[in-house]
């Protein structure tokens, strides 16, 4: 078994180094990367069928470890039934849409002025669970379901933001789009349409791109992030910090906001070294005359650093969880839950 394990790991590595080198089309040098799964007659599966989609499911834990790796099933440790099961459900759930936006408010830190919120989805299940995004948007990009769900989270966010105005709430509203995503052809006409078809002014609307994805590859994000900014759509960078950017090519962007990582900014209150990291980050956006974000801000201390630091804009449980657009209202018309951010998160937009 296991030199059956060893020969198969060592064949699923020459697929690896192979892959490494780019492959020319039209000039053009595409990088694909692999992911695979292992599975082993007759220990995983006696048949071919089973052995198959043992092999597959093991494709999608292999995923979860990075990008271009693999993974050897292992009988017990993980149930393919189960997976298999969880792909069939995601395929209803695009089918019949079973979505809900929860939305994070977005904070001005030295007013506590909310100014806007980020659309987050969730996936409401039959019994009414709600499944968080990073447990199926990876999913989602394999399966090629991901450009229809990108659609709906668009559609969905424009008519909630027409319903807010009508309330005469006025908050701009940001969206994820995920890395297959950012790489449709379509892209900017796809956000567009739907987003003239609500009657929503794109200036309004924030398109998040993780920094992880922009710096796939750099020239091309480059002018994906040009298009979207020129038909009027605003920019912010998520998860900054964690995609090794080149700094010289951040310049070149387009980019209105920089999202600071949570890794970062949790404890920089009292952790020196999160602390210097994320005042460079602040420096760094204000030469480039680029907003700042800081994300997944939860403490007192954090927000107090963050303040005294110039940070512009913030979102976290500090603040509030996402939350159904109704408790959005609310905040807007009345302050936050509880009161006690009641002075933080106040006011019309
Ligand atoms: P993100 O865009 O960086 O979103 C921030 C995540 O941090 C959210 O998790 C949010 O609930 C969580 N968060 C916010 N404040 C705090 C805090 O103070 N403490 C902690 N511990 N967490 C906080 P969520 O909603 O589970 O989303 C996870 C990721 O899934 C998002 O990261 C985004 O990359 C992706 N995602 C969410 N919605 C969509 C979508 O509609 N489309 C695509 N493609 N991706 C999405
Ligand atoms: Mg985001
Ligand atoms: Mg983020």
């Amino acid at each position: 078994m296991d030199s059956a394990v060893a020969r198969a790991e060592a064949a699923a590595q020459r697929v690896q180094d192979s892959m490494v080198a780019p492959i020319m089309v039209d000039g053009t040098e595409l990088y694909v990367s692999v992911s695979m799964g292992i599975s082993l007659f007759p220990q995983d599966a006696k048949d071919a069928n089973s052995l198959q989609r043992n092999a597959e499911a093991t494709m999608y834990e292999s995923k979860k470890i990075g990008p271009a790796s693999y993974a050897v099933s292992s009988r017990g440790a993980f149930d393919s039934g189960a997976k298999l099961q969880f792909v069939t459900r995601l395929r209803k759930a695009v089918d019949t849409q079973r979505w809900t936006l929860h939305y994070q408010p977005v904070v001005e830190l030295a007013t506590g002025r909310m100014v806007g919120v980020e659309a987050l989805i969730r996936w409401i299940e039959p019994d009414g669970t709600m499944v968080p995004p990073n447990e199926f948007i990876p999913l989602a990009e394999e399966l090629g379901l991901i450009e229809l769900i990108g659609d709906w989270v668009v559609r969905e966010l424009v008519f909630q933001s027409q319903a807010w105005r009508e309330l005469d709430i006025a908050l701009e509203v940001g969206f994820n789009l995920s890395p297959r995503q950012f790489w449709q052809p379509d892209l900017s006409d796809r956000i567009l349409r739907r987003i003239a078809d609500g009657g929503v002014d794109p200036a309004h609307v924030v398109v998040e791109v993780t920094e992880g994805s922009a710096m796939m590859d750099p020239d091309r994000a480059q002018e994906i992030l040009w298009e979207l900014h020129r038909s009027g759509l605003r920019i912010a960078i998520d998860d900054f910090g964690t995609g090794y950017s080149s700094l010289s090519r951040l310049r070149e962007m387009p980019v209105d906001v920089l999202k600071i990582d949570r890794s970062f900014v949790s404890n920089v209150g009292t952790d020196e070294q999160s602390a210097s990291i994320v005042s460079a980050f602040l420096e760094l956006a204000r030469g480039l005359g680029i907003a700042t974000l800081a994300e997944g801000i939860e403490t007192p201390e954090e927000l107090d650093f963050l303040r005294r630091h110039d940070c512009m804009l913030g979102q976290g449980f500090v603040f509030s969880k996402p939350v159904p657009p109704e408790e959005i209202v609310a905040y807007a018309l009345g302050g936050v839950r509880g009161g006690t951010f009641g002075a933080v998160v106040a006011g019309r937009g």
